[in-house]
């Protein structure tokens, strides 16, 4: 591995500008200012972002949940794309003090998936509907850029029936350029990684020095690197309860800007997990999130960045996702296993065994066809469309596309094609019949133009001659 940063490597985080911002009081004149900007889907500057992170009064809030509801309508419309995570590994030389998989931990089962166990679970997955995957690996010399190229290119590879993996986003510790270059060549969709904790000295507690990820500045400047790389598409992240949840937004928001500003590409996701329980988990969580503090930081990022996606996991209970969603969330996970090897060994294991496999506990434990149902029942638009990275829309030129008209031109029309095919193949009676339905009002809320008819057409393609994935 070469240790070399990135060209011109900085350290962006700005611990003192973060805590003068955050020392402002609550203005609800700056916030309606503020509030107007992101409406005209502007990115919000650190002061600004500030400005709607210390706000706690009832009504403030209350006109910042209203406003991020409606930008996400106008950005993103009323789509949430599916994914599921898959964890290929959990040898791991680092010893983060809250993940099930730190290596001090002597009670988890280590496990790597062979490539035929790989292939099962991706099989299990298509079987079950999935598209998207993200692949999940520990930091194992085990785990190098040409194992995780490989693990993509199989799953890429592995189709059953109508069903195939059509991107594959990886989740996993930061490689040097060439390594970046090797995992890109495999076709990866998004690279994802954590910061954890923007906050140095917090990071320094989790993290121990003599461990690979004890390197603050090397996983600060990942992104960095996988651009310089030829990767343009990242997925940024906070795990929330490690310090003060309004410093990680900054973090977060510091982190995108500095991309944008770098590269002219801000980063495609954020995710935002709160810490769960994990096996031999004992943090001393000062620093926990409540629900009503998760949804104003979810609302905040929201208007912050506009035209970046936003993740939240099945870490979240359905309750909290259910709300949140209305807000600011782009993309969920459905049908999550976290033991390495769970989508193809169903078998019934106690609770015990469990953690002693799982990186984490997780709250939402529904199937992706309870959750296709209950996201049409409200009325969203399940997604499990790539066409974007597959015809070339990635990066800045992505940023270029999600602009009004957009959403209307590309994404419905595929997000309808994918609900379709997943309707036809997969989806049990209830599903089915929710799911036809809300297509039919789509289209009858359609313009009656070119596109409506293209369409209707694609639609009665896939129903009667069986013709699947024709993109827009
Ligand atoms: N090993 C790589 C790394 O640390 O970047 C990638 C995989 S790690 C399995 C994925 C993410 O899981 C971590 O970045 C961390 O944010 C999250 N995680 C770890 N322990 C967790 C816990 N107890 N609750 C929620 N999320 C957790
Ligand atoms: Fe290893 Fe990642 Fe868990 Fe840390 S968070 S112990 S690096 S798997």
């Amino acid at each position: 591995m070469d240790s070399s940063l990135s060209k011109g490597a900085k350290d962006f985080i700005d611990d003192n500008r973060i805590f003068e911002s955050l020392s402002q009081k609550e203005d609800a004149g700056k916030v309606a200012e503020v509030l107007a900007k992101s409406m005209e889907k502007k990115p919000l500057t650190l002061d600004e972002t500030a400005a709607l992170l210390v706000v706690k009064s009832p009504r403030l809030s209350d006109m910042i949940f209203e406003a991020a509801r409606k930008l996400k309508r106008d950005v993103y419309g009323n789509r949430i794309v599916l994914f599921a995570p898959l964890y290929i590994g959990n040898h791991c030389v680092n010893d983060c003090s809250y993940c099930g998989f730190r290596r001090s931990l002597k009670t988890t089962l280590r496990r790597t998936l062979g490539r035929e166990e790989l292939i099962n679970e991706v099989k299990e997955l298509e079987r079950e509907g999935h598209k998207r995957l993200i692949l999940v690996y520990g930091e194992s010399p085990e785990y190098s850029p040409e194992f995780i190229a490989r693990t993509v290119e199989t799953v890429y590879a592995t189709k059953e029936g109508h069903g195939e993996i059509r991107r594959v986003n990886i989740n996993a510790a930061p490689l040097d350029i060439a390594g970046f270059k090797t995992v890109k060549a495999a076709g990866i969709g998004t690279y994802q990684v954590f910061q954890e904790t923007y906050h140095r000295e917090s990071y320094a507690l989790y993290h121990p020095a003599r461990t690979p990820k004890g390197d603050y500045m090397w996983r600060l400047d990942a992104m960095d690197r996988a651009f310089e790389a030829g990767c343009d598409d990242m997925g940024i992240g906070a795990l929330f309860g490690l310090y003060d949840w309004k410093f990680e937004v900054m973090g977060l928001v510091s982190h995108a800007l500095h991309l944008q500003g770098r590269f002219g590409v801000g980063p495609h996701t954020i995710s935002f997990p709160r810490i769960q329980p994990a096996n031999g988990l004992d943090l001393n969580l000062a620093w926990q999130v409540s629900d009503e503090d998760f949804k104003h930081l979810v609302a905040v990022l929201r208007l912050a960045v506009p035209y970046t996606g936003l993740i939240m996991t099945a870490r979240e209970k359905a309750e909290v996702r259910n709300e949140v969603m209305q807000f600011g969330v782009s993309q969920i996970d459905a049908g999550t296993r976290l033991e390495i090897g769970a989508y193809h060994e169903k078998g019934a294991i106690s609770d015990v065994q469990k953690l002693e496999k799982e990186q984490f506990r997780i709250s939402d434990n529904r199937t992706l066809d309870d959750t296709m149902r209950w996201l049409i029942e409200q009325k969203f638009i399940p997604s499990f469309c790539t066409s974007c990275y597959r015809v070339g829309r990635t990066g800045e030129h992505f940023m270029e596309y999600a602009i009004p008209g957009f959403i209307g031109k590309f994404c419905t029309p595929n997000a309808l094609m994918t609900l379709a095919e997943y309707l036809k193949d997969y989806a049990s009676p209830a599903t089915r019949e929710a799911g036809r339905k809300l297509i039919a009002e789509e289209l009858a809320a359609m313009p009656d133009d070119h596109l409506k008819r293209q369409l209707e057409e694609r639609l009665a393609d896939l129903a009667e001659n069986d013709t699947r994935d024709r993109l827009f």
